[in-house]
């Protein structure tokens, strides 16, 4: 791959490709865009087959959350880093702390978190050695975990898709699907249970229904493959990656799907316009699910929950905004919150004239 053609094709700012020898680190940092701020994004690490394969991921990963930032109305970019090697195998202190240190000599550009291979443990490590580093423990002054806000993100867009779509936000009487009750599924029933919406869950591991089992009642359970076949309002994909797709699509009975679960469409483009066609509601993932990200934003800035909570409520205002701008612009709400975040960015960038003296960092407004 011709890395200057790579970073050219999608407007990638700068490649850091980080290597030492006596902790084994090699790693790769993407700073896609820092219009509304530096740029955030966690830290994967994964067995690659070639160095290729990670700097494809890193540049898919670090654009993506350029949207998701400036689609969430925060004031950050999207970056991503990478570190080639098997998590099972190679992690040590010393590794972490070297990535670290990488990170710090980019002097805030690009600030990292745990995501898919690293932990929070991990990021312990590196916060020794870097100050841009976020979703740490509550130990160490961090937010902890980000689930619950999460959660509170995703129903409120699946009130904002149910009012959009049937002129009430009210989930009384609907029945809701949701697949995965794990960290965000089970913090979302605290939220969906007293609508007085029925609920049909599944989830692949037992310990996860006992839990809910043991926190509420009414919850009906199907086995794992059964979820796409439940007549419902709202199928929530809570679990896993890739799960609307060629087979499960022609199965869905739902009229809306919103849920928090990651890159949920097996093609984007294929699968939004299959779901339009068929008259379901899409709320994209990586908008549904930005109260995560909206709650390690809060660690940056002096970290309150309530405060996290109060901005993840905002959801329900951008999901109704991008949900009309498809309808008016007749295009897929894939396409509309894309549409919405370059908006963002290229409206907030072009305010970037006015010079109005050194950066500063104030509370509740993120970083500027
Ligand atoms: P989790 O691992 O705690 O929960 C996932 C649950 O799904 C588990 O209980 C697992 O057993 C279950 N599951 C896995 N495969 C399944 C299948 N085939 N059918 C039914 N259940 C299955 O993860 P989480 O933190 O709750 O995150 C859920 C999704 O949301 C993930 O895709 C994650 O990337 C995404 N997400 C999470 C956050 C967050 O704050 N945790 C933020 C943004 C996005």
């Amino acid at each position: 791959m011709n890395v200057f053609d790579a970073l050219a094709k999608r407007e990638h700012e700068q490649i850091i490709f980080c290597n030492d020898k006596g902790s084994g680190l090699k790693a790769i940092i993407a700073i896609h865009n820092t219009t509304l701020g530096p740029a955030l994004g966690g830290c994967r690490m994964l067995p690659y087959e070639s160095e290729e394969d990670a700097l494809r991921d890193v540049l898919r990963l670090s654009r993506g959350m350029t949207y998701k930032s400036a689609a969430a109305g925060l004031n950050l970019g999207g970056g991503k880093a990478v570190i080639i090697g098997d998590p099972k195998t190679m992690k040590t202190e010393e590794l972490f702390r070297v990535f670290g240190r990488f990170v710090q000599s980019l002097g805030g550009r690009y600030i990292t978190a745990e995501d898919v291979g690293t932990t929070v443990q991990d990021m312990a490590w590196v916060w020794q050695e870097t100050d841009y580093v976020t979703g740490i423990n509550h130990s160490l002054g961090g937010s902890g975990d980000p689930s619950p806000v999460t959660a509170y993100g995703v129903f409120e867009g699946i009130k904002a898709a149910l009012d959009f779509k049937l002129g009430t936000d009210s989930l009384k009487g609907h029945t809701i699907a949701v697949q995965g009750i794990g960290q965000v599924g089970f913090h979302l029933l605290h939220h969906l249970v007293p609508t007085g919406a029925k609920i049909v869950a599944t989830d692949i591991n037992p310990d996860s229904i006992t839990r809910v089992n043991q926190e509420f009642s009414g919850i009906e359970f199907v086995d794992p493959d059964k979820i796409y076949d439940v007549p419902c309002t709202v199928f929530v994909p809570c679990a896993l990656g890739g799960i609307v797709n060629d087979d499960t699509i022609p199965r869905l009975q739902c009229q809306i799907i919103a849920g928090s679960a990651n890159n949920v469409l097996a093609q984007e483009d294929k699968h939004s316009a299959e779901l339009e066609k068929r008259d379901i509601l899409y709320v994209p993932d990586f908008v549904i699910s930005s109260g995560g990200l909206i709650n390690v934003a809060n660690e940056l800035i002096n970290y309150e929950r309530s405060h996290a909570m109060e901005q993840a409520s905002g959801i329900f205002n951008i999901i109704t905004r991008l949900l009309h701008i498809a309808q008016e612009d007749k295009i897929t709400t894939l396409e509309a919150a894309k549409t919405l975040a370059e908006h963002r960015i290229h409206d907030i960038g072009r305010t970037k004239h006015i010079y109005r003296g050194t950066s500063i960092i104030k509370r509740g407004r993120g970083i500027r």
